[in-house]
């Protein structure tokens, strides 16, 4: 279904994109393979191709496997693949700063249900707002399944006996309470009525190939019904895309290969590209395409093409395609040069994500993997300043370097290399000091590393400033216990309450000073701390025992407004409830004058 840049006067509707998602080992990579080799199989119709990172299922193909279609009035000319599943192939693709895909595939093994990596592919597609359709797959492993090959699904299940078809009813109803409990409404796909409001759920096996033509007949229809306006005008006019991947070919040199998504690409177009020096421009020299499996022996392994037009695999071979970024876009350009390259500049700045005065650097390979993982960061309340596609450089470092809250100064790279002298940069010790570096390829694990080394950080900071805060305390000074009257006094006192520790002031009960204690003995060892209940030896400077204190006289610590406010407002946890006593005795002494005293 080749449409001419020239077209006609209708526009053509263009292959809608369809990625397949979900939870490790539920069987992604299968359906993927059963749906290509099915309609490969079910033949001469339309037979599929392979494109380079996707495959296309035409229309007929489709319609011929299951006979319910025939007489269906369907204008797209197809489906096409992305052959890559997971959620980082469909994060990394984008279009227009949203997800490349115009429809997902969401994979759940039957017998299994939903595992986390099933809800994240939910949330996922729910933040990008694209349509999908759960595919409970791996029906065949339900015990006593008696399978018909390529059947469609509710022939099968027509033939099982009662306990097969009880067992299904439950597992798929398992589904249906599962998504409800994350706001989707579904069902089984031959009881939805509105598919605007359901989500269809189709059980499958890749093993069998049955319920393989329901599960294409409801992305059909859902492509129909909700995409056709989208769709509508994206064959004609000069091409755009996304590149999946920068791969160096023999003979060619360095090549991308592309998912084009919009319009038709010709050789000899003069196309926009990013690359990690900035947009570029340069010529098509020609279009590439897999050669099919039977001409497998012909030395060159690619086919050439004159055009082709979306949605396509393509693999593109140009001049100076070397630096270019995976996950970018592409351009064929038309009219307006300029404009098309500013497009681009803008589209790989302006991330879909808030960046904050104060936060963390983070670089990644591509812009969709460099969003996820900072709506990740925002998600936890880790606020990001800079956010930028390419290799980690000197230039990073240096920046991460002047960020002032240490929380924050953090290098974060995903999935991205680190520059030799960037390397050599984070390694120099006054450097390797100061800034943290967080690297890895799964966002999860860099998250949580940085989470852990935050906490720890936040820890010590909080102990040493919890250090030097006085805490409250009250003595009394015990009868004939007076050592030393003067210079310094030195007499015998139980701590009445709170944690009494040396270098601190000490005042009487009516705010008045009464001098400083200087040191603390017990049993004749000196001590920096003691702690209520016990009875100590003090030395008081500036005091003379009977004249500002005396036997039996309660003391209290004298603590400075900024400490007051430190422990009131972040360590009343951390204090027991007969120092929570004395700081409010304390306090009132000062607040009856000033009720804003310490606060
Ligand atoms: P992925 O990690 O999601 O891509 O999962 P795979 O496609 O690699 O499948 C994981 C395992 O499940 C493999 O051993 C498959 O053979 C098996 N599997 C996948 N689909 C089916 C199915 O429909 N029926 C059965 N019985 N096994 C399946």
């Amino acid at each position: 279904v080749k449409t001419s840049k020239k077209g006609g006067e209708t526009p053509h509707i263009r292959t809608p994109i369809v990625c397949v998602l979900g939870h490790v080992d539920h069987g992604k990579t299968s359906l993927l393979d059963r749906i290509r080799g099915s309609s490969v199989v079910s033949g001469e119709a339309g037979a599929i191709t392979q494109h380079i990172g996707a495959t296309i299922v035409p229309i007929d193909s489709i319609t011929s496997m299951s006979g319910a279609m025939k007489n269906l009035n369907v204008s797209i000319p197809g489906l096409l693949f992305i052959d890559t599943p997971g959620h980082h192939a469909f994060t990394t693709l984008r279009a227009r700063g949203g997800a490349l895909a115009d429809m997902a595939i969401v994979v759940v093994d039957i017998t299994e249900g939903f595992q986390p990596q099933t809800i994240e592919a939910i949330q996922i597609l729910r933040n990008c707002k694209t349509p999908f359709v759960v595919a409970a797959t791996k029906l065949d492993r339900i015990p006593g399944w008696r399978k018909t090959e390529k059947s469609p699904f509710l022939k099968s299940f027509a033939g099982q006996n009662e306990r097969v078809i009880l067992l299904v009813e439950t597992k798929v109803y398992d589904i249906v309470a599962t998504l409800a409990e994350h706001g989707f409404s579904s069902e089984r796909f031959d009881r939805v009525t509105d598919f605007a409001r359901n989500l269809a759920i189709v059980p499958v096996s890749a093993h069998t190939g049955e319920g393989i033509s329901d599960l294409l007949m409801v992305l059909i229809g859902l492509s129909q019904r909700y995409m056709e306006e989208s769709l509508a005008l994206t064959v004609d006019g000069p091409g755009s895309g996304t590149v999946l991947e920068v791969k160096e070919e023999k003979g060619l040199g360095a090549t991308i290969d592309v998912i084009l998504f919009d319009g038709t690409i010709c050789v000899g177009d003069e196309i926009a590209i990013a690359t990690t020096t900035g947009v570029q421009t340069t010529k098509v020299r020609s279009l590439l395409q897999p050669r099919p499996m039977k001409e497998i022996l012909i030395e060159d392994r690619f086919l050439r093409v004159k055009e082709v037009a979306a949605a396509a695999g393509v693999k593109v071979s140009a001049p100076g395609l070397d630096q270019v970024i995976a996950g970018s876009p592409i351009k064929v350009i038309g009219d307006d040069p300029e404009e098309i390259k500013t497009s681009i500049a803008r589209e790989m700045t302006e991330i879909n994500v808030t960046l904050s005065p104060e936060g963390l650097i983070i670089k990644a390979d591509t812009i969709g993997a460099l969003e996820a993982l900072c709506k990740e960061l925002t998600a936890h309340e880790i606020p990001v300043m800079r956010a930028e596609v390419g290799q980690v450089s000197r230039h990073d470092v240096i920046e991460a370097e002047t960020i002032k809250n240490p929380l924050y100064r953090v290098l974060m790279a995903f999935n991205t290399p680190v520059l030799p002298d960037a390397q050599d940069l984070l390694h120099e010790p006054s450097y390797a000091e100061m800034v943290q570096f967080f690297t890895g390829n799964v966002i999860y694990h860099i998250l949580e590393d940085y989470l852990e080394w935050r906490n720890n950080l936040k820890r010590d900071m909080d102990q040493k400033r919890f250090e030097k805060i006085i805490f409250p305390a009250k003595i009394v000074i015990l009868p004939g216990c007076v050592f030393r009257q003067n210079n310094p006094a030195v007499v015998g006192v139980r701590i009445l309450s709170g944690t009494l520790r040396t270098g601190v002031n000490l005042i009487r009960r009516d705010g008045k000073k009464a001098g400083s204690l200087k040191s603390m003995q017990l049993r004749k060892e000196n001590i920096q701390e003691a702690h209520a209940g016990d009875e100590v030896a003090i030395s008081i400077e500036g005091a003379t025992v009977g004249r500002q204190f005396d036997v039996e006289d309660e003391l209290i610590v004298g603590i400075p407004e900024r400490h007051v406010k430190v422990l009131e407002t972040e360590m009343l946890s951390h204090l027991s409830e007969d120092a929570k006593e004395v700081l409010e005795e304390y306090t009132r002494l000062f607040r009856r004058e000033n009720p804003f005293w310490g606060k």
